[in-house]
């Protein structure tokens, strides 16, 4: 560290889960460097910051390069809602590919400790289950998701590369679904869309029979994932799963939100996504031992939560 403060440059910066890290390293001392090109991302997330003499934002796209001189970086700067990041599936993977290029061209220049944002899709429509950081996952390379999926892939691929050839510190996280305050109303994401559908009383929307499912992990928890992998010691490299175990179908998570709103939307049934997965779950044993780390906020809490900020933003 060259001055007092741990500098840290987080990309995506901007979007939901990168403003509450940008906050919590603020909140720890750091000087931060939030870069983004507000593709998902917005000003709103982050004016909160603005005022903040360590916190400082510049608008770029991590598919070209960044010169700047940091002590860490952790690289988020990916849509991560399947409509978003299929919107321009080009630039999609562009961003995780190019993007984990520079970052790690950069972290090799300056010797900077450098996370990866990378996510359990990498498992695919996963046939080991839960899934553990050994599964090399189920993915279709040629369908709607693979831009996603496999640009995230590569990435991953290119952290262990500049590991090995450069010597290059690395932490590579393996996100499962996670969901909280600040993200977009009109993201997509399941989470998002029931609560605002059922605050407005619209109906909820239920892609296929409603029986696949996900585990969800409040957003607090996960950053402090990031945070613990990130102090972890050089040889915790990663792959590592961070995520919330508890499992639901779409059913049972319409069913919660519906009670903790009390709305009396109704269920509709839309046609399933193509390649999208049955189910998933994370092992989270390595980041147990590794990390002492395993999620504190129940579903029905963190639901609760998240409710609040959307009657806030919709009413
Ligand atoms: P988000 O869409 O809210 O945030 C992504 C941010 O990256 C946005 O601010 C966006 O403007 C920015 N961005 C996109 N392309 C960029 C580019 N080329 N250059 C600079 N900035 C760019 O999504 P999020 O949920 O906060 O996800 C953050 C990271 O975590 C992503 O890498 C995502 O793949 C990963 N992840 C998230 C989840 C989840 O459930 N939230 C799960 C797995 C992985
Ligand atoms: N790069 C960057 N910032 C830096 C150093 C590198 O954005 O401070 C980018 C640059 O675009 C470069 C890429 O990272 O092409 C990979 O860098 P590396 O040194 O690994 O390979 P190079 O392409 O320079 O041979
Ligand atoms: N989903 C749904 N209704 C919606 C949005 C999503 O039933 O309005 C389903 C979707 O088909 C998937 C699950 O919820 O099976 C999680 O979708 P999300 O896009 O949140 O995350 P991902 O599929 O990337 O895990």
């Amino acid at each position: 560290m060259k001055y007092g403060r741990k500098r840290v440059l987080v990309t995506g910066g901007a979007g939901f889960l990168g403003s509450h890290l940008c906050e919590r390293l603020l909140a720890e001392g750091c000087d931060v460097l939030c870069a983004d090109n507000f593709f998902t991302g917005s000003k709103d997330n982050i004016a909160h910051l603005m005022g903040n003499p360590y916190f400082e934002l510049i608008r770029h796209d991590v598919t070209f390069p960044l010169y700047v001189e940091v002590d860490e970086i952790y690289n988020l700067a990916c849509p991560a809602s399947p409509i978003h990041y299929q919107r321009d599936p080009v630039q999609t993977t562009k961003t995780s590919v190019h993007g984990a290029i520079n970052m790690l061209g950069l972290a090799k220049r300056i010797d900077a400790k450098i996370f990866q944002a990378s996510t359990s899709e990498v498992y695919g429509d996963p046939e080991v289950h839960p899934q553990v950081e050994e599964y090399r996952g189920s993915v279709n390379t040629i369908g709607p998701r693979a831009c996603y999926d496999e640009g995230k892939r590569c990435a991953e691929t290119l952290f262990f590369d500049y590991h090995r050839q450069h010597g290059t510190r690395i932490k590579v996280a393996r996100i499962f679904n996670t969901y909280g305050p600040r993200m977009h109303p009109d993201d997509g994401r399941v989470v998002s869309n029931f609560i605002v559908q059922a605050l407005e009383g619209r109906d909820i929307t239920i892609y296929g029979d409603g029986s696949q499912t996900r585990s969800f992990c409040y957003c607090d928890d996960l950053i402090e994932g990031f945070v613990r992998l990130m102090n972890s010691g050089d040889d915790v490299t990663g792959p590592i799963n961070l995520g919330n175990p508890g499992e639901f179908t779409m059913i049972e998570l319409a069913e919660a939100v519906l009670r903790l709103t009390k709305s009396t939307s109704k269920l509709v049934f839309l046609p399933l996504p193509a390649d999208d997965p049955r189910q998933r779950q994370p092992n989270i044993t390595k980041a147990r031992e590794a990390l002492g780390w395993a999620p504190t906020i129940p579903l029905e809490e963190g639901l609760q939560r998240t409710i609040e900020y959307f009657r806030n933003k919709v009413g």
